[in-house]
């Protein structure tokens, strides 16, 4: 009689915002599991745009990556609005971007990755996951320490001690930049995968969706576009020489 260990790593849940970072994470996750999930938050955002585009994302995978489509199962929207009562921050107030004398921009939502980690981790449970795929990057961070490495790593630790289950937090993007990342979007997706992020996914910090560049929609000016542009410029550059 043989024994069949069961797989493990067999699904994973991907934190899902919309935009050309989680993307790229979904799409390496499609790759690499045969089950994946993935998890949004509402959190009171200014711009209801980055939400939409969580959906429109998931709608061309699904039509575009035949391959893809049956591995890609629920998608998880969570409430949590209560972060809007315990910061006051640029991305849920109508106040303008600038950067703090602590050195942080005030996009920063102190403890915002932590409570998201903490929340996927509780689902992920409950679906029988052990693995959460995040889009965060040192390389690139934006000055946002909850997105470090070490951050990422007491994270995996605490959750999985304090669950009792060993979880693994999976950071693709972690040691590359953004020009690296649209390389690995097109190694994942090809051209495909790059009209998806160029068209449909939503980054910019004003919300703008109006204005049309090589790299996607954007205000152009904002810090995530100024990195989406740098990056996607840095990135042609490099695949045409
Ligand atoms: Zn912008």
């Amino acid at each position: 009689m043989s024994v069949i260990t069961p797989p493990t790593r067999q699904a994973a849940l991907v934190l899902f915002s919309g935009g050309q970072d989680s993307t790229t994470c979904l799409a390496w996750a499609l790759q690499h599991f045969p089950r994946v999930e993935t998890i949004g938050f509402d959190y009171g955002q200014r711009h209801r745009v980055e939400l939409d585009a969580r959906l429109v994302v998931l709608r061309e995978i699904k039509t575009q990556f035949p391959q893809w489509a049956n591995k890609l199962g629920e998608d998880h929207l969570l409430d949590v609005n209560v972060l809007g009562q315990v910061s006051d921050t640029s991305l849920t107030r109508d106040v303008a971007f600038k950067m703090e004398a602590t050195g942080l921009p005030n996009t920063f939502v102190p403890g915002r990755n932590l409570l998201f980690l903490t929340l996927a981790a509780a689902l992920a449970y409950r679906r029988g996951t052990d693995v959460l795929v995040t889009g965060v990057c040192e390389t690139d961070f934006s000055g946002y320490p909850d997105c470090r490495d070490d951050t990422m790593k007491a994270m995996q630790l605490a959750l999985s001690l304090g669950m009792d289950k060993r979880l693994l937090i999976e950071t693709p993007l972690m040691w590359i930049d953004k020009a690296q990342t649209w390389g690995l979007a097109q190694d994942l997706g090809g051209e495909s995968l790059i009209h998806i992020i160029t068209e449909h996914t939503h980054t910019c910090y004003l919300g703008d969706r109006e204005h049309r560049h090589d790299w996607g929609y954007g205000c152009g000016t904002c810090p995530a576009c100024e990195l989406r542009a740098k990056g996607w410029q840095k990135w042609q550059l490099s695949a045409h020489t």
